[in-house]
């Protein structure tokens, strides 16, 4: 590449970076000199705010108010505080998200409750290409409720939906975690709808990134991860959607003490909460929830339309940089708007590579069976990040670094 060429490219990472100032929150968070982080989409980088508010809850809060901060600090109606903070960024209205258990128990009430709004219905359609654990759970509420599991592609599914009859739920990710596809949240809901189906969307690699609308798109329930480009730290609670006019026959599947109109009541009797509230089930994880909802602050002021801007700017500056560099690896993600916020590439020791990028100080993860994943989380990386990452990229493909032997042995984690 000639000189000129990179002093174009250089440039235009400062322009564009110009152009998106509004966005950026790289002042927030807290990196490690020397990293360009592309994990956000597995692990959000932390921000000083999630810091601050979970030693205040350690310190100040447990230490010193003890039992008491169930009240003075709020701790017992977090879940739908923090949930009301979530519902903003997804375009959902508040009183209508709850976060406290796992995208995994998420998805468990959630795929439950909507099967059961349908009993007439026999079959859940999900993607057989979905993040493993929402294949296992919408198979096993199938199993227990006599139902049958299809697994069809989200390409496919508004064609399975038309003019069916047996179809009680769609269940689908928005955005496909390895290829990093953004699927068609609206179109798919309308189908469903359309033969009286319901729809559950998975948001883990949409929620912070991409203006979901979850109104806007009629989904009747969704769920998404806490610790991915929200930011809440390793195991951060997940959050649970469930729309309004469904909340009055939501029947959580898990029946606890926290769900109960009366929890402090004590009855044996179980009389579920009105509104999301009865989609809690036990005490909820303080802690969790405190780094979760310092974390959200970084998002105060923000446009999510703006925030999305810059998300595909990040991304289709990445792609254009490969090109102009001459990095020729299968691109699996479009390369027109319908993806998340991550670029995907293809290559026989995928691995390798990633091990050989971290070498280098760009951090990203490897996803069987061959595929290089990298995610720009938006508010802390800046498209010269995004520059300097894809010069890394190209250095150890072009001189084969992934062929060393340091880089070939496997962690437990990739
Ligand atoms: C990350 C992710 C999960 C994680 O579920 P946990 O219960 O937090 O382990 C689930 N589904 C999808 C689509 C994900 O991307």
């Amino acid at each position: 590449m000639s000189d000129n060429a990179q002093t174009a490219l250089a440039q235009r990472a400062r322009h564009l970076d110009s152009e998106h100032l509004a966005t950026d929150r790289r002042d927030a968070f807290v990196l490690p000199e020397g990293v360009i982080y592309l994990d956000g989409n597995s692990l959000g980088a932390m921000s000083v705010a999630a810091r601050d508010a979970t030693a205040d809850a350690v310190t100040r809060q447990w230490g010193q108010q003890l039992i008491r901060a169930w009240n003075e600090s709020a701790w017992w109606t977090a879940p739908e505080r923090v949930g009301d903070r979530i519902a903003s960024l997804v375009g959902a209205p508040s009183g209508s998200v709850v976060v406290g258990d796992s995208t995994t128990i998420s998805l468990f009430k959630a795929v439950h409750a909507a099967a059961r709004l349908r009993p007439d219905r026999r079959v859940v359609l999900t993607d057989p290409d979905s993040f493993p654990t929402d294949v296992h759970v919408t198979r096993g509420v199938c199993d227990q409720l006599g139902l049958t599991l299809e697994l069809v592609s989200p390409r496919d599914a508004v064609a399975r939906l038309e003019g069916s009859n047996d179809v009680a739920l769609a269940a689908y990710s928005h955005v496909d975690y390895r290829t990093g596809e953004l699927w068609d949240l609206a179109a798919i809901t309308e189908a469903a709808h359309q033969v009286g189906a319901l729809a559950c969307w998975d948001l883990c690699h949409s929620a912070g990134v991409v203006d979901v609308g979850l109104t806007e798109g009629a989904a009747d329930f969704a769920v998404g991860c806490g610790y991915k480009y929200l930011s809440g730290g390793p195991g951060a609670p997940a959050f649970l959607f469930v729309a309004p006019q469904h909340l009055a026959e939501f029947t959580n599947p898990i029946l606890g003490w926290n769900g109960h109109a009366a929890p402090f009541a004590m009855s044996p009797d179980h009389v579920p909460a009105d509104g999301i509230t009865r989609a809690r089930v036990g005490t909820p994880p303080v802690l969790g929830i405190a780094a979760l909802e310092g974390a959200l602050t970084a998002y105060e002021g923000l446009d999510m339309g703006d925030v999305r801007r810059r998300s595909l700017s990040l991304t289709g500056f990445f792609v254009e940089c490969l090109d102009a560099l001459g990095v020729d690896l299968p691109i699996v993600t479009p390369r027109d708007d319908r993806r998340g916020s991550q670029v995907s590439l293809r290559h026989p020791a995928a691995y390798a590579v990633v091990q050989a990028l971290i070498a280098r100080g760009v951090i990203g993860d490897f996803r069987e069976p061959d595929i290089v994943r990298l995610g720009f989380a938006p508010l802390y990386l800046s498209h010269e990040d995004v520059l300097t990452a894809a010069r890394h990229l190209r250095d150890v493909i072009d001189g084969a670094e992934f062929a060393r032997p340091e880089h070939a042995a496997r962690a437990a984690v990739t």
